[in-house]
């Protein structure tokens, strides 16, 4: 079933063109990678998905949103570079967030709960975030990000600052999240695209180049001349 939907979809900033109609259809339930260099044009199409940024032109349409009045509820995003409050524990940053999504307190401390052991941090829960590991920080964003359990969820780039075993765990994490919602990964390295996705959608210069599955691509190309271009 198609989850959302993105109609020529173009936006500049002060006359420089970010992302250049382009459309595509995702589909409930799946992984699809928006993989390309720096400038390519991710985080202002993530952005605008999100309804941070208004788009130039196009259209961006929920198939769900005529049952969902507030977009927001829809989907969960980790920004590129998320804000924390290192001073919280990851557990009182949790039910903070919740209440923030409205649950009352006693709820949020079960979905605090419930979120940390899912990412896999319950062991650090009373730690401040200030103290825990950058893939200790992105799990948490992760569990942030989907605290109102929506249907889509998008991340920035949320393996690229880590080191090996922490961007292994949060790869691990996005291939069990993927189960229960579509979720949208935004990342500049081939190899961690190839690990999670269903489907790739290569940007270059704000303009879709290729989309497909990895097969498909690597029919098409070398996988090792793509990742040189990207890495
Ligand atoms: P990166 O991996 O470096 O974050 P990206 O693929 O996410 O890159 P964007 O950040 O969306 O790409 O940027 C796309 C283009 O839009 C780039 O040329 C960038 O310089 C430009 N751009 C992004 N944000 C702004 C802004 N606020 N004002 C002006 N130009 C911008």
């Amino acid at each position: 079933m198609t989850i959302l939907k993105v109609t020529n979809l173009s936006k500049e900033y002060d006359g420089v063109s970010a992302v250049k109609n382009i459309s595509f259809e995702f589909t409930s339930g799946k992984c699809i990678s928006l993989i390309g260099p720096n400038g390519a044009g991710k985080t202002t199409i993530l952005r605008t998905l999100a309804g941070l940024l208004k788009p130039s032109s196009g259209k961006v349409t929920f198939t769900e949103m005529k049952q969902q009045a507030d977009i927001r509820l829809l989907i969960g995003y980790l920004p590129q570079h998320p804000v924390f409050y290192s001073w919280m524990t990851g557990k009182e940053f949790l039910v903070y967030s919740a209440q923030l999504a409205f649950l009352t307190k006693e709820e949020a401390n079960k979905r605090a709960e419930y979120l940390l052991e899912r990412v896999g941090i319950a062991e650090a829960k009373n730690k401040r975030i200030g103290k825990y590991s950058g893939g200790m920080k992105q799990r948490l964003g992760i569990a942030q990000a989907i605290i109102h359990k929506p249907k889509l969820l998008m991340l920035d780039e949320p393996v690229s600052s880590l080191d090996p075993i922490g961007r292994r765990e949060v790869l691990i994490l996005m291939e069990e999240l993927k189960k229960e919602m579509t979720i949208l990964f935004s990342t500049h390295i081939l190899s961690d695209a190839d690990e999670v996705s269903d489907e790739l959608l290569l940007l270059r210069d704000g303009e879709i180049v290729e989309a497909g599955t990895m097969d498909k691509l690597r029919r098409k190309y070398q996988t090792a001349k793509i990742e040189l271009v990207f890495q």
